[in-house]
């Protein structure tokens, strides 16, 4: 089901444009390109797409904004591109909802090399803002359609299904809509199984994180770190092990992490934290080990 790679580029210069689509079909991929934000955005609606890079420089709305939109409805793996020394920029962006960047100019390989990695890791099945999705199921609020309830839910893969059938009903009142949505999916699958740590649960398949019941919206990059460290117990996880995890690389191989890679992990346990309400300075769940990278404040408990 997930066979089908489509990208989106968001680019304005027309050279550069014109190479990403190159490359990227070489990988595979069918590409849509847009010359502008606003044409960005809308492809990324239409499109559907697994990967969207998103230019910095745009002529109408820039790159940080153009991540913001599409971040209301997709769980793409967003990457940025940004001209040389725009450090601050790159930060800005990681903010903004993406999950990486590269910096222009880049080598052709480079930009392989990341997609190849992006596609290894697991597929995230979360749409992380609920509310702008539209919700089909709740279109026929009649009893009759109670009684049919399996008919009202979408299809499995859709991004509806995501945000509407397979996230946890976590008692009364947990889902945003309040649409009387089943927490499982498919037979074989529990979409109850979750790990806890103090007042924080994540749902490991439904990505899905609860903060003292509070609904947490995290991009696919932060809620894959955030599992690896409630599943390390107390374990610390160096930044260039996060990093390669990221990437989809085994977390102890020897590949590469450079000063500006682990600050990526840096800016993402810290947009992570906020979202969760973590304050670094006297943890509840997510510990810094100064020089070395962060671990779990306990042992979070599995279940299901
Ligand atoms: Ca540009």
């Amino acid at each position: 089901m997930d066979d089908r790679r489509v990208a989106v580029v968001v680019e304005d210069d027309e050279d550069i444009r014109e190479l990403m689509v190159a490359l990227l079909g070489q990988s595979g991929f069918e590409v849509h390109a847009a010359a502008n934000g606003t044409d960005g955005v809308h492809a990324v609606q239409e499109n559907d797409p697994v990967l969207v890079t998103v230019d910095l420089g745009l002529p109408d709305i820039d790159g940080y904004e153009v991540t913001r939109r599409v971040r209301r409805f997709t769980d793409a793996y967003v990457v940025m591109l940004t001209a040389r020394n725009e450090e601050i920029d790159t930060l800005m962006g990681l903010d903004a909802g993406a999950d990486d960047y590269l910096t222009k100019p880049f080598r052709p390989r480079e930009l392989r090399a990341r997609v190849e990695a992006m596609l290894r890791r697991p597929r995230i099945t979360q749409s992380p803002a609920g509310p702008t999705v539209p919700q089909p199921a709740a279109q026929s609020p009649s009893p009759a359609s109670a009684a049919s309830a399996p008919a009202a839910v979408p299809p499995p893969g859709s991004g509806d299904a995501a945000a509407g059938g397979a996230r946890p009903t976590s008692g009364p009142g947990g889902s945003a809509s309040g649409a009387p949505s089943r927490a499982t999916g498919g037979a074989g699958f529990t979409a109850d199984a979750r790990l806890v740590l103090d007042g924080l649960v994540l749902y490991p398949n439904v990505h899905h994180v609860e903060a003292e019941g509070r609904d947490v919206a995290l991009t696919p990059t932060e809620f894959v770190l955030l599992e690896t460290l409630l599943r390390s117990g107390r374990v610390v996880r160096s930044k260039s092990e996060l990093t390669r995890l990221i990437r989809g690389d085994e977390p102890d191989g020897g590949t590469f992490v450079s000063e500006s890679d682990e600050r990526t992990v840096e800016v993402h346990v810290g947009n992570m934290r906020r979202k969760l309400g973590d304050d670094p300075r006297r943890p509840r769940w997510i510990e810094t080990v100064r020089g070395v990278g962060y671990r779990a404040a306990g042992v979070a408990e599995t279940s299901g």
